[in-house]
């Protein structure tokens, strides 16, 4: 990359510039997908690597997009399985790719579409 240099502290603007690029990455992850999986793989490990350079954790959304385990892109029903447990509270997302098992306690997601009803309710 042209003038990127190496920094021992990052300042906060590189950081916003860091998660800004993340969420890139995985948005053309995504389109990229159906033609060609393979950079979409690329994209994440290269999102992963950003996160991991400036320690940036990946936002919650976006954790549950590519594997912990392989870093492959997970796109439902093609390289990894969502199922919901009703007994776990969670979201059980399988990664096809390696066989990982992922599990995303939901309650976080409830009190989100509650905020949002609530949001609604005032409008
Ligand atoms: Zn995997």
């Amino acid at each position: 990359m042209p003038g990127s240099r190496k920094h021992a502290k990052k300042p906060e603007w590189q950081l916003s510039i860091a998660k800004e690029r993340i969420g890139r990455l995985f948005a053309l992850a995504e389109s990229e997908f159906d033609s060609h999986p393979e950079r979409s793989h690329k994209y994440v490990l290269l999102a992963r690597k950003l996160a991991m350079r400036y320690n940036i954790r990946l936002p919650r959304e976006l954790r549950r997009r590519s594997c912990r385990k392989c870093f492959k892109y997970l796109k439902p029903t093609i390289t990894c399985r969502i199922r919901t447990s009703a007994s776990q509270q969670a979201v059980i997302i399988t990664c096809l790719e390696c066989g990982n098992i992922m599990r995303f306690p939901y309650r976080k997601e409830k009190s989100a579409e509650k905020s949002r009803r609530a949001a609604k309710a005032i409008e």
